[in-house]
């Protein structure tokens, strides 16, 4: 193992490999460090997102939706299955198969690109060296021409209510479970919590998600936000509003919560609870002092639109850096900053990036919503399709939710597309092409949309934003 290199980068989850594998691409040596240690103590590149996040969850998503569509639906298409049994055990380990794959399909891709992967801890000395400590075995310094630092985030811990690894989990204890709790409070009704919240319900669990604020999911378009909310309250998941939580005490192997809501408190008796109210930086350890790396007022290491930190040839990208805490947009920092180093010409156009919630109803979106258009004072005009009205989605048993497409009035570019209802996250990608193209809602008029399709709802909102959808009343 060489101790020079034209690449250092710490940290492996969706951030950092790509950075890695992108600066190999461009013909830099690499090394690629990371710390990610699992609950049995095994070591795996991947980070957050395949360790514990993105892709367990969604493994666990996907089971959980077909069980409960088997208990639910299959009666409705006329498929009688009798009485469904539920094999945990063979869920989680098809979801821990997933994981391995992916996290062992980095260190191939690694290898086939030339980058060193190296398993144990980083941290940034002055004068761009980095402490390489292996999980076995001394530390050594190796030296990076530029170092990328990419080491993402943790969850934020409740102080009224401290993870005990049994009663009160985080998001990855969450997805662990090896028996479906009969009582589970979800802690914060965003994105993981409303996620994690679905997979356990879907399972048979009694859920009530406690959310500190009056809205339901404040970041999403209101209007999906509300026929979403109206979707989960049909399916009977217990989302409590207003409702913020106070204490929690652990006795007899049940935990009770005391919530804030209406200007009294009240208790919720559970078996569990996942405490979901948001991630933080995280640079535990990370930085030796002197290396001039500079942190905001709220952990983010400090950078500028190209990632670059307050210390020369020091970059920082992913959940370690402002803006959206997703797996996609550490991707794209990560494969900038390697173009960047290797002297090309990169960006992030921040403007465009989707977000999607997997739960069902699927949320997705992109761009502004209708609040934001309306504060930023441009004048818009929107459009929407309902799913009640797709051929396709009627077939699919799946006819809830809608389009909606907001357009600028003056020159019709498309400001915003927000999707609930079947495989919107899959949908929205459609939206995220045009929009980055700057197109029209009169673009994606012209553009073709096979038929019967989910795709047709998208080509008819935008059809509505000028009066001018075929299968819906014009409003
Ligand atoms: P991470 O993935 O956190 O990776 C950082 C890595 O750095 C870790 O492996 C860590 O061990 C390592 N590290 C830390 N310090 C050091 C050090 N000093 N030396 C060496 N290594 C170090 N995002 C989406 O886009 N879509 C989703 O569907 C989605 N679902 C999610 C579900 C859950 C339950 C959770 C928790 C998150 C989800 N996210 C999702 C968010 C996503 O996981 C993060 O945005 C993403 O992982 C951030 O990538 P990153 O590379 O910045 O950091
Ligand atoms: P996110 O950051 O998307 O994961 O969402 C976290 C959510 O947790 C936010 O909507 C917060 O309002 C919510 N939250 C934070 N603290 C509490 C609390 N003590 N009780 C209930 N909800 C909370």
């Amino acid at each position: 193992m060489s101790d020079s290199y034209d690449v250092v980068v710490i940290g492996a989850g969706p951030a950092g490999y790509p950075a890695a594998i992108r600066a190999a691409q461009n013909g830099l040596s690499v090394a690629c460090i990371d710390a990610w240690k699992n609950f049995d103590g095994s070591r795996a590149f991947g980070g957050t997102c395949l360790n514990a996040g993105c892709i367990p969850s969604k493994a666990l998503l996907e089971s959980s939706e077909l069980y409960h569509r088997a208990s639910v639906e299959f009666a409705s298409h006329g498929i009688g299955v009798g009485k469904l049994e539920l094999d945990l055990a063979k869920m989680q380990a098809r979801k821990a198969g997933i994981v391995k794959q992916l996290t062992g399909g980095i260190e191939a891709l690694f290898k086939a690109n030339g980058v060193t992967g190296l398993l144990g801890h980083g941290r940034l000395l002055p004068g761009n060296q980095v402490e390489y400590t292996p999980a076995e075995g001394d530390s050594q310094t190796l030296t990076g021409k530029h170092v990328v630092l990419a080491t993402g985030s943790e969850p934020v811990e409740l102080g009224i209510a401290p993870f005990d690894g049994e009663h009160i989990v985080d998001s990855w204890g969450a997805l662990e479970f090896d028996a479906v709790p009969k009582r589970l409070g979800v802690i914060g009704g965003g994105v993981i919590g409303m996620e994690l919240g679905s997979v356990w319900h879907r399972l048979g669990a009694e859920v009530v998600v406690l959310e500190a604020l009056d809205d339901f999911l404040v970041f999403a378009d209101q209007q999906i936000a509300k026929d979403a909310a109206r979707q989960f309250k049909k399916q009977g998941l217990d989302v409590r509003l207003g409702a913020r939580v106070t204490a929690a005490t652990v006795a007899d192997g049940e935990v009770t919560l005391a919530y804030e809501a209406g200007g009294e408190s009240h208790p919720l008796v559970v078996d569990k609870v996942i405490v979901s109210v948001g991630r933080r930086p995280f640079s535990d350890g990370l930085l030796a002092e002197g290396t001039g790396v500079k942190l905001d007022e709220r952990g983010f290491v400090k950078v500028d639109e190209e990632c670059r930190t307050t210390a020369a040839n020091v970059w920082a990208i992913g959940d370690l850096v402002r803006g959206p805490m997703l797996a996609h947009k550490g991707t794209e920092e990560g494969v900038m900053v390697a173009d960047l180093i290797a002297g090309s010409s990169a960006e992030v156009n921040y403007k465009v990036i989707p977000s999607v919630i997997y739960t069902d109803p699927e949320i997705a979106w992109v761009g502004q919503t209708e609040e934001e258009v309306k504060a930023s004072g441009r004048a818009y005009k929107t459009g929407t399709f309902p799913f009640a009205a797709s051929g396709r989605a009627k077939a699919m048993e799946h006819a809830a939710g809608l389009v909606k497409v907001i357009a600028a009035e003056d020159d019709d570019e498309i400001l915003g597309v927000h999707i609930v209802g079947p495989l919107a996250g899959e949908l929205i990608g459609e939206a995220v092409v045009a929009m980055e193209f700057s197109a029209s809602a009169e673009d994606l008029q012209h553009t073709i949309h096979a038929h019967p399709t989910l795709t047709e709802a998208l080509h008819e909102a935008a059809l509505a934003v000028d009066g001018r959808a075929i299968h819906s009343i014009n409003r």
